[in-house]
């Protein structure tokens, strides 16, 4: 059964993007593959608005996220929390014997850059994590704000998860400051998953080389090394590759002004039009995400009744809701390649499923 996704990733990929993965393989130490390699670095660091170098995991953002903590983190981080994927950032960096410590705020509120201040200013800090746009609650945090915040701290190594916002909006890595700049394929990208791509300062390089147990799959010091022969450390996952350049292709055809304003118009179409059918917004107000929308079930609407109703006659699904707010909110998804015209006729079906959906006791 083909059904096409509106959950928040992984999301719908297109024509273009699949015929694009199914070319002959190339050796990953051959001259094609560095001069593939080489073609796509200038418009990813464009991207990125970045003069450092664009590494490419083979791994989903996860691989990026784990691995940045144990390259830069030697004395304490702090792990900003508003969502699951922070939450969880602040576990995994327990799991990876880190010391860290949780700066912790409501699901769905921004991560408050006076808080920031006051915790780092306690000391003993030498990095912090923060996920730009938290996809779990649809809440994007003041990016620019914090960042201003966390240059105040010269020993903090800035690591800036922004998977399901790159290439939305505009994310300034030098200017803002950002040292690792972390995002993924299946997100905004609208690549297939599988593979992360990151950003990472001198600074951050400096210090992965003196840090210790950084492994050998996410070392810095490797990338680098392989980036300089237009290369990765290991056999990279060549068709997503092949993917990204078709992709950027895309983004260079519609220039990126045009795709970051398609985004917030989409993005508003849709919470406008479900705002008229009662239902809430999710995060603090003036703080939702340009590429998804995060409603609360305000109308006590029986979710996964309605996905049913969705799937089955009209072959698309959104979101039921993440982790604990599972059955209490709903995501809806506007990044990627979606148009005026896909996104009419997907609210159209909400609509109409929505009308046959019954309500559960609240
Ligand atoms: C999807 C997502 C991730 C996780 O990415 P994986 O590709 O599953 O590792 C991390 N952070 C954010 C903000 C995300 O939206």
């Amino acid at each position: 059964m083909s059904y096409k996704l509106f959950i928040p990733g992984p999301i719908a990929v297109s024509e273009k993007t699949l015929r694009a993965m199914a070319q002959p393989m190339i050796g990953h130490r051959s001259t094609d593959f560095v001069a593939l390699y080489q073609s796509i670095q200038p418009q990813l660091q464009e991207l990125m608005y970045t003069k450092d170098p664009v590494y490419l995991s083979t791994s989903s953002a996860w691989g990026a996220m784990e691995g940045t903590l144990r390259n830069v983190v030697q004395k304490k981080v702090l792990n900003c929390m508003n969502g699951a994927f922070s939450d969880k950032w602040f576990n995994v960096a327990q799991r990876d014997a880190k010391q860290a410590t949780a700066l912790k705020f409501e699901w769905g509120q921004p991560v408050d850059p006076d808080a920031v201040r006051r915790e780092l200013a306690r000391g003993g800090y030498d990095a912090l994590t923060l996920i730009h746009n938290e996809t779990s609650c649809g809440c994007m945090s003041d990016l620019a704000a914090i960042m201003k915040v966390v240059r105040e701290f010269p020993d903090v190594i800035s690591i800036v998860d922004t998977v399901s916002s790159f290439s939305a909006l505009p994310i300034k890595k030098d200017e803002l400051g950002i040292d690792v700049l972390i995002t993924g394929s299946q997100k905004a990208l609208a690549l297939p998953p599988g593979l992360s791509l990151l950003s990472v300062s001198k600074r951050a390089l400096d210090r992965a080389a003196k840090t210790e147990g950084r492994g050998y799959y996410f070392d810095f010091v490797e990338f680098q090394k392989n980036h300089e022969a237009g290369m990765t450390p290991s056999t990279p996952v060549i068709p997503l590759i092949y993917a990204l350049k078709s992709k950027l292709e895309d983004i260079k055809a519609e220039g990126i002004e045009n795709r970051y304003a398609r985004h917030a118009r989409l993005n508003q179409t849709v919470r406008e039009h479900v705002f008229a059918k009662g239902f809430k917004f999710f995060p603090k107000e003036g703080y939702g995400s340009v590429t998804l929308n995060c409603f609360a079930n305000t109308q006590n609407i029986d979710l996964p009744a309605l996905n049913k109703t969705l799937k089955t006659k009209h072959q698309l699904v959104i979101d039921g809701g993440y982790g604990k707010l599972k059955g209490k909110t709903f995501r809806i998804s506007n990044m990627g390649d979606e148009t005026d015209a896909t996104i009419a006729a997907m609210l159209k079906s909400f609509d109409s499923a929505l009308a046959e959906t019954p309500k559960v006791a609240g």
